[in-house]
């Protein structure tokens, strides 16, 4: 997959500073070669991932992920041979869709999953629920849960809520990279609500009651402590890591936000992007940010494609990228094992969303035995592994299925009281 940083089109701002640089993340081996242990671990426990591009990625450049594909971080090979087992799709709606198209874009984004699963229906399944996702890992099928990346989809409107609930939708990261009709955003200085919109206050409470998780990734501090303020289950960070390694940066929780996350028995799903785990990564986000914005800004009418191209090109020769490694990201699990315990840590390795910048070690789906390795190695037992990789998601999953289950025999049993 090519992210082009210059073009609008294709620009995916999960990233610290929408750089998102450079292509090729082709890489299909493991760089390190985990052990026997590790990949046995892989394989016995579901691996659920929080946020993976992959309907994105097939939107600008389509390629069959049911086989070994060329480009980007997740096909099916990759992630069976990873033990990956209920990657969400992220259904990924830019901020610019806000108020314009953003409902059509998303119906479109999860056909493009459905269509995965009825041409592999032998490897791939639609997962609706934490127990369809244990189902199919029991049948060796990997689920294809789905998460929809900013609420805008929903238009200001509840119907639209249900309608993709009904279509499977399983999270909503109520904003991006821009504040929108429900909630302020970690990257906008626009703070428009100082937390959540009364439409946003309005929306958490009817998910859940429909049982779709609230995720917390790219709001911005108040409006993370409005959700959870508003929430009456378990909320989700679905790919974020810890502020205290990219001090300054709101897209990453801070250790407080991190204590009140566990508090409500949530789960902070740790990012894979180099920027999300160290200080140098984000320093070189920014400087690149700037000295592109400066390039734009001298090209003025005649910047195009190519010269954008040749401009991040140059720029990441002459300045090489820090990427970070699997060290780093056992640093945030470490860290936040430390401050809140084991049961509030997950994975969200933002796969086909963060470009060239994935560390060293975790290239692409592959590779999830490569982090379990380095947990053995820090004396992590295989139970706490297992919590890391999906149980803790899932112990999430099942309190808000359960919680709306109840809302719903509520309004049931209320309805049979009406003479
Ligand atoms: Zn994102």
């Amino acid at each position: 997959m090519t992210f082009t940083p210059f073009n609008a089109s294709l620009k995916k701002i999960c990233q610290v500073t929408a750089f998102s640089v450079l292509l090729s993340t082709t890489t299909f081996a493991a760089e390190t070669k985990p052990s026997q242990k590790a990949t046995d671990i892989a394989h016995k426990y579901p691996i659920v991932d929080g946020h993976i591009d992959v309907p994105y990625r097939m939107q600008n450049h389509w390629e069959d992920v049911t086989r070994a594909t060329e480009n980007g971080d997740f096909d099916y090979p990759r992630a069976a041979a990873g033990g990956l087992d209920a990657p969400f799709m992220s259904i990924y709606i830019p901020a610019t869709k806000e108020g314009k198209g953003a409902k059509e874009l998303a119906d479109v984004l999860i056909d493009q999953v459905e269509a995965i699963v009825y041409r592999a229906p032998d490897k791939f399944a639609i997962a609706r629920t934490a127990k369809d996702i244990r189902d199919n890992f029991a049948a060796n099928k990997i689920s294809l849960p789905l998460g929809m990346e900013n609420g805008a989809a929903i238009e200001g409107n509840l119907d639209n809520l249900q309608h993709f609930f009904d279509r499977g939708i399983r999270y909503i990261t109520l904003a991006h990279s821009k504040s929108n009709h429900i909630s302020d955003s970690s990257y906008d200085d626009a703070k428009i609500w100082d937390g959540l919109s009364p439409f946003g206050v309005e929306m958490v409470k009817e998910m859940n009651k429909l049982g779709v998780m609230i995720d917390i990734s790219h709001v911005s501090d108040p409006a993370f402590y409005h959700a959870l303020e508003v929430s009456e289950v378990p909320v989700i960070a679905s790919h974020s890591s810890l502020r205290h390694f990219t001090p300054g940066l709101e897209r990453n929780v801070d250790d407080k936000m991190l204590k009140a996350l566990a508090k409500n028995r949530g789960v902070l799903m740790i990012n894979f992007g180099s920027f999300f785990l160290t200080e140098a990564a984000m320093n070189w986000s920014n400087k690149y940010k700037a000295a592109k914005e400066a390039f734009e800004k001298l090209q003025g009418d005649n910047l195009t494609d190519a010269a954008s191209k040749t401009f991040s090109e140059n720029y990441r020769t002459r300045f090489p990228y820090p990427y970070a490694s699997t060290d780093d990201v056992a640093d945030h699990i470490d860290r936040a094992r430390k401050l809140v315990g084991i049961d509030y840590i997950g994975l969200g390795s933002d796969y086909d969303g963060v470009g060239d910048t994935l560390p060293t070690g975790l290239k692409d789906a592959s590779t999830y035995p490569v982090l379990i390795d380095e947990l053995l190695s820090r004396g992590y037992k295989e139970r706490d592994i297992a919590k890391i990789l999906g149980g803790n998601v899932l112990r999430v999953m099942e309190a808000v299925e359960t919680f709306a289950n109840q809302q719903q025999e509520q309004i049931t049993l209320n309805e049979r009281a009406i003479p």
